[in-house]
């Protein structure tokens, strides 16, 4: 009888094991003994580092999630690899906000303490309320320094993107990055990852932030005692940014657990919500004032509010990088409103912001739409057609959703 409730328990495990593919694919490995095939993303094979690109087999502890798919290897494999000094590139997408770059900053400071010799490099420039950030000072402007960083990732071994899982999130470092034989690896929570582009990495969509996914991979690193005062915060800033300062749904238990360790480890978090949310120019809120009253359209029947703003309003109150930012949230404060949308004419695009509440799904729909993605809750998109045109358009479009917008 003992040896039957056994074997149930056995086939009941092994089912599961199959329904994580990777874990599968790890299993199959161990038990058939082949050595794991490095795979080199991107189609050029100069430069190629063999030896880099060795990973060895470790044994993935059973129910790890790891949510790695048949493209992308689990980032645990990495772990025995982190005491072999590096050339290291952390990248993460265009105009990070806290959690993009405090999750690079965050892994800066792991990885250089373990003696890699690490740079991070950020597609476009940077809101100013993240300058505090330690070490945000080292931080390469692609766009500023085309040539030092192209350098910087061809010479590579790693390249490390964080907070997205398209390429194209990048802007004009893509070609960059599609060219660099450097082993890349991906930390992300967003919808739909490109795993095709990763050697390794974890994408999971269930976690709050990037930064949250770092501090785990830093746990599973074992290496907890590297957790300094930079790491924490930077990775608190991060999570904080990405979960709405803790108020939405992803502000699970194992978030404020994290939190709770890091102030057991004597973090200070007041100041970071003051550096990141108490550190604009007056000209930004005559700006919000201005745009609340002229630029936002309601409509009730699809609980559904749109703003708009033109390049002249930018100009007018002279808008940084980073001071529309939590613009779009301001509509979803009014009673019944389902969906709130942003669209700003930025330079050479137009560039959305989608947020909602309940069963609105904003990554399928900037999706559809307008060539973006993200979360459920919080997506972006661009257009290259002008204001005129995307404001009609998204008028448009929204009346397919009638059934779904207008029950709450
Ligand atoms: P935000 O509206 O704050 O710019 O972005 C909301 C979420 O959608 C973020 O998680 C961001 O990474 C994602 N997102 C924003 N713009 C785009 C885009 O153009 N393409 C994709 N795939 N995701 C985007
Ligand atoms: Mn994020």
């Amino acid at each position: 009888m003992v040896n039957v409730r056994l074997l149930i328990v056995i086939i009941f495990c092994a089912a599961k094991v199959r329904e994580t593919r990777q874990l599968a694919i790890c299993c199959n490995r161990f038990f058939e003994r082949q050595p794991i095939v490095c795979r080199r993303s991107g189609a050029s094979t100069k430069n190629q580092k063999p030896e880099s690109c060795k990973p060895k087999p470790v044994l993935i502890p059973l129910f790890y999630p790891t949510f790695a798919t048949a493209h992308m290897q689990a980032i645990q494999l990495l772990i025995d690899q982190l005491n072999e000094p590096r050339k290291v590139v952390i990248t993460t997408h265009q105009k990070p906000d806290p959690d993009a770059m405090g999750a690079s900053l965050g892994l800066y400071h792991f990885l250089t303490q373990l003696g890699h010799e690490v740079q991070v490099i950020s597609p476009t420039n940077w809101a100013a309320f993240l300058n505090w950030m330690p070490a945000c000072n080292l931080v390469s402007d692609y766009e500023k320094f085309k040539e030092k960083c192209d350098l910087l990732i061809n010479e590579a071994d790693w390249i490390f993107c964080l907070d997205f899982n398209t390429l194209s999130r990048t802007k004009r470092m893509i070609t960059s990055l599609q060219q660099s034989s450097a082993v890349k690896i991906l930390i992300d929570h967003h919808r739909e990852p490109e795993t095709e582009a990763f050697v390794y990495g974890i994408s999971d969509t269930s976690k709050s932030s990037t930064c949250e996914m770092v501090y785990d991979f830093i746990k599973s690193s074992g290496r907890m005692d590297l957790l300094n005062q930079e790491i924490m915060q930077c990775l608190y800033a991060g999570v904080m940014g990405d979960t709405g300062s803790f108020r939405f749904a992803s502000a699970t238990a194992t978030v404020h657990e994290m939190v709770a360790e890091l102030k057991h480890r004597g973090l200070q978090h007041t100041i970071i919500h003051e550096n990141i949310y108490d550190n604009f120019l007056e000209g930004r809120f005559r700006f919000i004032g201005h745009v609340l009253l002229h630029r936002m359209e309601i409509d009730y029947e699809l609980n559904t509010a749109l703003i708009w703003v033109s390049k002249n309003d930018l100009l007018k109150y002279e808008m940084k990088t980073g001071d529309t930012e939590g613009l779009v949230n301001y509509p979803l404060g009014i009673q019944g409103i389902k969906l709130a949308a942003l669209v700003i004419d930025r330079d050479e695009k137009r560039k959305w912001s989608f947020r909602s509440k309940g069963d609105f799904d904003c990554n399928t729909f900037a999706r559809t739409h307008f060539n973006g993605g993200g979360h459920y809750n919080a997506a972006g998109g661009e257009s290259d057609d002008s204001l005129e045109v995307n404001i009609q358009q998204f008028k448009t479009v929204i009346q397919q959703y009638k059934n779904q917008l207008e029950t709450f």
